[in-house]
C-alpha cells in the first residue's frame, strides 16, 4: 500500500466519511463511497442493506450504479472510487466489471477485505482487467468511525439483553468482524 495521496484524494475520501455518517445516522454500518471523474464527483453512495432490503447495497455498489446511470454508460473507465472501508468480494467484482481505473479505499477489512487483507483478489489471474488501488488514506478516521458503531451496537445488544450472564457472553466484535460493509 502506498502513503502517496494528493489533497484531491483526502477531500474525496472526506466526502465518502461523511457519506458513512450518513448511513450510520440510518443504522446502517458506516461505509460511504464516491466516484471521481475527470477530478469531479459523479456518483455518491452509503452502505444500505438493511433499510433498502437489498444484500446488494453496499457503498460501492450504490455509487457504481449511480454513475452509471449519470454517465449512460456501464463502463466508468477512467473513474477513480473513493470508499471508506476495503472492499469485499462482491464489490472487487463490480469493479472490475465497471472497468474503475482505480480503488483507494481508507481502513483495511482484516476478515473480508478483498483486495489486501483476507484476500488478493485481483491477483487471482482470473480476471482480464485490474485496477489500481491504494489503501490507509484517512484510515485512521473511517476505523474510529466503524468501531465507535459496534461498540455502540454492542451496548444496545447488552442492554436489550436485559441479563447480564447473556450480556457478559457476548463475544467481542471488532469491526473487523463484520458481517458486511
Ligand atoms: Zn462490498
Amino acid at each position: 500500500m502506498s502513503a502517496d495521496f494528493s489533497p484531491a484524494d483526502e477531500a474525496f475520501m472526506r466526502r465518502a466519511l461523511e457519506l458513512a455518517r450518513g448511513g450510520e445516522a440510518l443504522g446502517e454500518v458506516p461505509v460511504g463511497a464516491v466516484v471521481v471523474a475527470n477530478g469531479e464527483i459523479v456518483a455518491e453512495g452509503f452502505n444500505a442493506p438493511v433499510s433498502r432490503h437489498d444484500p446488494t447495497a453496499h457503498a460501492e455498489i450504490l455509487a457504481l450504479r449511480a454513475a452509471a446511470a449519470a454517465q449512460s454508460n456501464y463502463r466508468l473507465e477512467g473513474a477513480t472510487l473513493y470508499v471508506t472501508l476495503e472492499p469485499c468480494t462482491m464489490c472487487v467484482g463490480a469493479l472490475v466489471h465497471a472497468r474503475v481505473a482505480r480503488v483507494v479505499f481508507a481502513a483495511t477489512e482484516p476478515k473480508a477485505g478483498s483486495l489486501v487483507s483476507a484476500r488478493r483478489q485481483l491477483e487471482s489471474g482470473y480476471y482480464n482487467h485490474v485496477f489500481a488501488w491504494q489503501g490507509g488514506l484517512l484510515a485512521d478516521d473511517a476505523g474510529a468511525m466503524l468501531s465507535a458503531f459496534f461498540r455502540r451496537r454492542r451496548a444496545e445488544q447488552k442492554a436489550g439483553a436485559g441479563n447480564s450472564t447473556n450480556g457478559a457472553g457476548l463475544p467481542p466484535t471488532p469491526f473487523s468482524a463484520m458481517e458486511s460493509e
